[in-house]
């Protein structure tokens, strides 16, 4: 077990019906899928630290980073990210440290 690390979840995807996949050229199969990954202390998420997005094809799960999407799916990113929210359960360590830091300076 990690004392300190980072991990990603997935906040959404969106199936992309009129993308083809390049590795095995179906169509229908391509998926973009969002993640958002915060550090961690004991597995309590501390903070985020961004948030990323991947094209998927479900036939051959062959998957396409961000940095190498076209511009057409740099469209279709930035449309969604726009409406996909980090979850405030990503901050939860935060708040624990400040509702500590809180009680420590009223009661001492
Ligand atoms: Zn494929």
């Amino acid at each position: 077990m990690l004392i300190l690390g980072s991990r990603n979840s997935q906040i959404g995807s969106i199936p992309l019906p009129e993308h083809c996949c390049n590795n095995c050229n179906s169509s229908g199969q391509m998926q973009m899928s969002f993640y958002a990954s915060y550090a961690h202390i004991l597995q309590i998420p501390l903070f985020s630290t961004g948030r990323k997005a991947v094209a998927e094809c479900t036939n051959c799960q062959e998957v396409l980073e961000e940095e190498y999407f076209t511009h057409d799916l740099t469209e279709v990113q930035q449309q969604v990210n726009a409406k996909t929210i980090v979850p405030p359960l990503h901050f939860i360590g935060l708040g624990i440290m400040v509702v500590a830091v809180l009680c420590f300076e009223i009661f001492y």
